[in-house]
């Protein structure tokens, strides 16, 4: 059963209910619900093949679902019109940056690209890109630089910067470190959490690192097979996880020892 969405305001920031995503015969979300209050993180944490990236694409827009409903501050995000503007109140960040950047375009073109394709023909869009670039820690790299000259970290800075060109309320972060160098992972982290306290963004973070859950999240989700099977705060699902699959995933040892750290890593490679 699914609770009747709050509207008004004191509606969450996004609501999604019922989401259910079939490929053929192939059940890939089943009901699925999810709820981000403004200004908060919500993780969804859940083996390969559970359903993580489908519902990250669902609720940004790329991909439709068969059923279910996306509000945004309330407000059903349908039509076209609605679509529009709520892809503007939305960043996203991917797992890869290399293959999330044209190598074609300037690191400058790149972060700029979304205001063009939202039709924001900036008088200043110049200043807005240099503000872009020194918000994600890129001061002093001119515009201009081509990305085959950074290191995968300065790549993922590029596309966080691109995910904020449009002022985005939410951000939806699908395993934007684990793609990374470990030393860079904290790296790209802190940054993700200074943007959110500076910027009083809420994130959508998809992660296989039980660091990253406990470090960044309020509320985790876990899904299995297309089902959120349990949900919690942070400290809930990590500390006691209710769901044998939950143990599993997060590894039934005692928090910050060396085994369950081996355990969280182990899961970033193999799921
Ligand atoms: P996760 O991100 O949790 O690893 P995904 O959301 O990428 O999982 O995929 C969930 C399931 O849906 C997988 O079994 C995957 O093979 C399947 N799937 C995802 N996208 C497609 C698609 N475009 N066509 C067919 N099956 C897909
Ligand atoms: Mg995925």
């Amino acid at each position: 059963m699914t609770a009747a969405p709050r509207t008004g305001p004191e509606a969450p920031l996004l609501e999604a209910t019922g989401i259910t995503k079939r490929y053929g015969r192939f059940t890939a979300l089943d009901a699925v619900d999810l709820r981000i209050e403004a200004g908060r993180t919500v993780s969804i944490v859940g083996e390969s093949g559970s359903g993580k990236s489908t519902l990250a694409r669902i609720v940004v827009g790329l991909e439709r679902a068969d059923a279910g409903t996306v509000r945004f501050r309330g407000e059903p995000v349908r039509g076209r019109r609605a679509r529009k503007a709520f892809r503007r109140s939305v960043g996203m960040v991917f797992q890869d940056p290399y293959e999330s950047i044209d190598p074609r375009m300037t690191i400058g073109e790149a972060v700029a690209e979304p205001l063009r394709a939202h039709g924001l023909h900036r008088a200043d869009r110049a200043a807005r890109v240099r503000e872009l670039l020194d918000a994600v820690g890129m001061e002093g790299v001119p515009p201009e630089a081509w990305p085959h000259r950074f290191s995968g970290g300065q790549r993922q800075r590029v596309c966080i910067a691109r995910a904020l060109a449009t002022d985005p309320e939410l951000v939806i972060c699908d395993e934007p470190t684990s793609a990374l160098d470990v030393s860079v992972q904290a790296q790209i982290l802190n940054l993700l959490l200074d943007l959110q306290r500076r910027r009083g963004l809420s994130y959508l973070f998809i992660t296989h690192d039980l660091d990253v859950v406990r470090r960044i999240s309020d509320e985790v989700d876990v899904l299995l097979r297309g089902r959120v099977v349990e949900r919690g705060t942070a400290e809930e699902i990590t500390d006691s996880p209710g769901h044998a699959y939950t143990q599993r995933l997060l590894g039934a040892v005692p928090a910050d020892s060396p085994r369950r750290r081996r355990i969280g890593k182990r899961l970033d490679v193999d799921c």
